[in-house]
């Protein structure tokens, strides 16, 4: 019967309408080769996005490393190797736009003016040694340990350099600048969209898109490093397991399956309020920056023209009208703040640090 069936459905098949124009036969060789051509576009153009920001972000997180709790070494390099690059069919293509070598991890990145640009490190350098050590280039490991120590070095004074640039030379690092402990990852989504894990923050290509300003990325940087300053995403998830712990006890005593409702509901609590006081502290983060925020609520004004449906309220974000309001209101204190020569600090409720924890003796 089966057999039967799938006769007739082959049948059905053969009869349905098909394309009728004669194109000219494409030659699979020449469809490779564009393959490869449209990867190294690919990765010249990330290359290009990757710069902008590390221009953007690196300022953002030097500048402060002072409001931050945990800080790291800021040398303003990045450092490269074909063993980084999962999907084979693009290893070349990185190849070919940094001039990577097996042998050696390559610097493919100096933020402008940082540490590693004023002691002369230079982007296609191959590193033959930092702080006397050779790096293992032979396994992904002995990268990974590599670059392990090399992060604890930056924490710990000024490095030295060998480096392989046609002829063997050598260059020391002022001290690595103290900043936030943080990394700007970019997310290859047509999005436009940035998100914080507590960690780190991920920036979608769609947004470098839209951002067509350094003033807006960076505001948009600043806030989502405002959430992991601020802990929002550790108090999210606290939130999230409290919600299922009732959902445990609903489900227990009453023998009632909520289906995670009270998980999801402990995930969203607080998330408008955390949402603006990201956008609260995010722009004291970009005037320390030296960013001009003068028209920095404007964002919120293109965003609405992006999403009209944000123009109302929303149950996880405050409307871009709202948004757009409070920013304004938060420029303006800290304009008053610039005009009397006060330190640009977000003001915090009497009770509470700048993390948001209890002040010692104040009350919880
Ligand atoms: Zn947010």
């Amino acid at each position: 019967m089966r057999a039967w069936l799938l006769v007739l459905g082959l049948a059905f098949l053969a009869g349905a309408c098909a394309p009728r124009t004669l194109r000219p036969s494409i030659d699979p060789a020449l469809t490779a080769k564009e393959a490869a051509r449209q990867r190294v576009l690919a990765v010249q153009d990330e290359d290009e996005k990757l710069d902008r920001i590390e221009e953007v972000f690196g300022r953002i997180i030097v500048c402060n490393a002072g409001l931050c709790e945990k800080k790291k070494g800021y040398l303003g390099l990045t450092l490269f190797h074909p063993r980084f690059v999962d999907d084979k069919a693009w290893v070349q293509a990185y190849r070919e736009v940094y001039g990577l070598n097996d042998d050696y991890l390559t610097v493919v990145r100096i933020a402008p003016k940082s540490p590693a640009d004023l002691a002369g490190l230079q982007e296609g350098d191959l590193v033959l040694s930092i702080n006397g050590q050779r790096p293992d280039t032979s396994s992904k490991q002995g990268l990974a340990e590599f670059l392990e120590s090399y992060r604890a070095w930056t924490g710990q004074g000024p490095l030295s350099f060998r480096v392989l640039r046609g002829i063997e030379v050598a260059y020391a690092t002022e001290e690595p600048r103290p900043a936030c402990d943080c990394v700007a990852l970019l997310v290859s989504s047509s999005q436009v969209n940035a998100l914080a894990d507590g960690q780190n923050i991920y920036v979608f290509q769609g947004l470098l898109r839209f951002c067509a300003k350094d003033e807006e990325l960076a505001l948009v940087l600043c806030h989502e490093l405002a959430h992991n300053g601020m802990g929002h995403i550790k108090a999210q998830q606290g939130n999230r397991l409290i919600g299922a712990i009732f959902d445990g006890l609903v489900a227990g005593l009453l023998g009632v399956n909520t289906g995670g409702a009270f998980a999801r509901a402990g995930g969203q609590m607080f998330s408008q309020e955390f949402e603006e006081e990201a956008d609260y502290v995010g722009l004291y983060y970009m005037a320390r920056a030296g960013y001009d925020i003068q028209n920095a609520p404007d964002l919120w004004r293109r965003m609405a023209s992006e999403n009209p449906e944000s123009i109302g309220r929303s149950t996880t974000h405050p409307s871009t009208s709202r948004r757009f309001v409070a920013l304004e209101a938060t420029r303006e204190e800290i304009f008053a703040k610039q005009g009397q020569g006060l330190a640009l600090e977000p003001e915090t409720k009497p009770d509470r640090d700048r993390s948001g924890a209890p002040r010692p003796g104040g009350a919880e």
